[in-house]
């Protein structure tokens, strides 16, 4: 079993952490939240005092934060985790940030003799407890065959998607399709209210018919039809709409980098802007339907 640091114990993080002590690794943590470090000690873990003192003695490092400026931070800042960890460790990012911030952290740690994987995932917070996340990872051959095993512990997908930053690559255009699908979910429950079709009538037929998707069947943003979605819990998150909105803009970068044409992933992203500042931001995602629906 091996030594792992981890750092950010959020809605993903501490769940992720809780697994691997399952799992009968031995794992120190770190976050800025005092609050989530107790309550993955509480779980097993052992606090540690700084983000680099994660990194003494670690075999494994795996941080879970919120953005690409978050990650260039903690890896590469003054007194960086890359510099404090010994040659030969394995890293793995399961943040979701953006292709460059990703391939350079990659280069970092390579010139100082590590090993390291970019490791987005799908699955939300639900994944995360359950250990079914879907892992998708970019990086060597070599340093994905010592980064599976861990991530086994967290996962039921575990893919490799390419070199250094395909991770994150799959990772945008995955949330790209799940910012639109739910869009496309809440505006058909809105229309059904209009026309007083009952909510669980339409999830009963559409669950079953052509419209079927996860943002429905596990997510469903009306309360009722799937009793764990974030509808009835008042929309607490979950993935925030400040999350989604990042992802949303990631998506938009790389297609205008890249020359893509994704005119629904535009209107999404003015959808989820638009509603983020109207002071939503740490409601779920799924409350976007509030917004469409007018409510
Ligand atoms: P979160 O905001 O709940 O957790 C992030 C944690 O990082 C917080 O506890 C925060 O205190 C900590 N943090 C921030 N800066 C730090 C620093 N410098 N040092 C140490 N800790 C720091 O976010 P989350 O929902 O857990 O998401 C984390 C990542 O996973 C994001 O990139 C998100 O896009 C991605 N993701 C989230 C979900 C989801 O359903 N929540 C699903 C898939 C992917």
């Amino acid at each position: 079993m091996a030594k792992i640091g981890f750092i950010g114990l959020g809605n993903m993080g501490g769940p992720m952490v809780a697994n691997l002590i399952s799992a009968g690794h031995s794992v120190s943590v770190f976050d800025i939240s005092a609050e989530a470090v107790s309550r993955a000690v509480g779980g097993g873990a052992s606090a540690a005092d700084s983000a680099v003192a994660t990194a003494v003695g670690a075999e494994v490092i795996i941080t879970m934060l919120p953005a690409g400026a978050h990650v260039r931070s903690v890896y590469v800042a003054d007194d960086g985790v890359l510099d404090a960890l010994e040659k030969g460790a394995l890293v793995i990012d399961c943040s979701t940030i953006d292709v460059p911030t990703a391939r350079d952290m990659i280069v970092e740690g390579e010139k100082r003799g590590l090993e390291m994987i970019d490791a987005p995932v799908s699955g939300g917070v639900g994944g995360a407890a359950a250990g079914t996340l879907t892992f998708m990872c970019g990086g060597t051959d070599s340093a994905f065959g010592r980064a599976e095993p861990i991530l086994q512990a967290m996962g039921k997908n575990i893919f490799h998607a390419g070199a250094a930053g395909a991770g994150q690559s799959a990772k945008v255009c995955n949330n790209l399709m799940l910012a639109i699908q739910m869009i496309a979910v809440s505006e058909g429950f809105g229309l059904a209210e209009k026309l007083d079709l009952d909510a669980q009538k339409l999830f009963d037929i559409a669950s079953t018919a052509t419209s079927q998707c996860w943002a429905m069947t596990s997510y469903c943003p009306v309360p009722g039809p799937v009793p764990t979605s974030p509808a009835n819990n008042d929309y607490a998150a979950g993935f925030t709409v400040a999350m989604m909105l990042k992802d949303l803009k990631l998506s938009q970068e790389a297609a205008t980098t890249t020359g893509a044409n994704t005119p629904l992933g535009a209107q999404a992203t003015e959808l989820f802007d638009a509603y983020a500042a109207l002071g939503n931001e740490g409601l779920d995602f799924s409350a976007i339907i509030r917004h469409i629906t007018g409510r």
